[in-house]
């Protein structure tokens, strides 16, 4: 039996990288897939047809997470094109790097826009959809930095510190209407994001980690999967390590 038979997930920032894996592995389980990213471009066509050839309903949205009004359109749109909102993963994430002294107060505001605000935006406009159903999977693509901390990325530690605070108070607010909230604190995973790192910066994080590897995209989707469907239905307000134990 395929775990996600007749849901319909909506995920973030899902062109490429863990967005992109999670859409699929949920494709194979037999959800519906509505996916956003900024563009509808090349590379949100391929993963669109990806998405669809698992027999399921597929649609990508071109959508600024990180804006209000845009969030609320997009929302209303993949609700009257697929009926329901079972899951919703806020995955679309970015970086800007660098020391404190060096942080502009834009490259804090873009981080703290693209990664918490979204998680904000998506979750307020899909709630009403989800109160009704009286059910529903919110996940919440956090990091392993949001609990540890880490030089150099104090604007995206905070975004993930944020989205942990937030996922747990959603979880105490609609816990009641059947709707649970988690999240994902995924450890060192080899995407575009990481890949724009150096070889070396790469091994030495690789040799800290106890698995010494760094996780696959997939691995990080099979545990949405799991958060996603009734295998974790009493599992709520929660954040969970997938990162080799490197968090422990
Ligand atoms: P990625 O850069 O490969 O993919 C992120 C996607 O989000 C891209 O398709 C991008 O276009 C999209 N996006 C960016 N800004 C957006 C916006 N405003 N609205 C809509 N979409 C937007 O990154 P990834 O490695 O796949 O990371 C996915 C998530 O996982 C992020 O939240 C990231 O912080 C988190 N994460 C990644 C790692 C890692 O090691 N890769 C570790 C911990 C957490």
């Amino acid at each position: 039996m395929k775990l996600l038979e007749g849901k319909t997930a909506i995920i973030t920032g899902a062109s490429r990288g863990i967005g992109k894996a999670v859409a699929i592995e949920f494709a194979k389980q037999g959800a519906n897939v509505a996916f956003t990213d900024l563009f509808y471009n090349e590379a949100a066509q391929e993963t669109e047809k990806e998405i669809a050839s698992y027999g399921v309903k597929a649609k990508g949205y071109a959508s600024d997470a990180s804006n209000f009004a845009d969030t609320d359109k997009v929302v209303a749109e993949i609700v009257k094109e697929f009926g329901a909102i079972d899951i919703l993963v806020n995955n679309a994430g970015i970086t800007k790097d660098t020391l404190l002294m060096r942080m502009t107060e834009d490259q804090w505001d873009m981080v703290i826009n693209v990664n918490l605000k979204s998680v904000f935006n998506f979750t307020k406009a899909v709630q009403r959809t989800m109160l009704k159903q009286r059910s529903g999977s919110i996940i919440n693509m956090s990091s392993v930095v949001g609990v540890s901390g880490n030089a150099g990325q104090s604007n995206y530690s905070a975004s993930k510190a944020g989205i942990i605070g937030f996922t747990k108070s959603v979880a105490k607010e609609l816990g009641s209407r059947g709707i649970r909230s988690n999240a994902i604190a995924p450890g060192f995973i080899i995407t575009e994001m990481t890949g724009q790192l150096p070889e070396d910066v790469v091994k030495e994080w690789a040799g800290k980690i106890p698995l010494k590897r760094g996780g696959t995209p997939e691995e990080i989707a099979k545990t949405c999967v799991y958060l996603g469907c009734d295998l974790s239905s009493y599992v709520t307000g929660q954040t969970l390590h997938v990162c080799g134990g490197m968090n422990v």
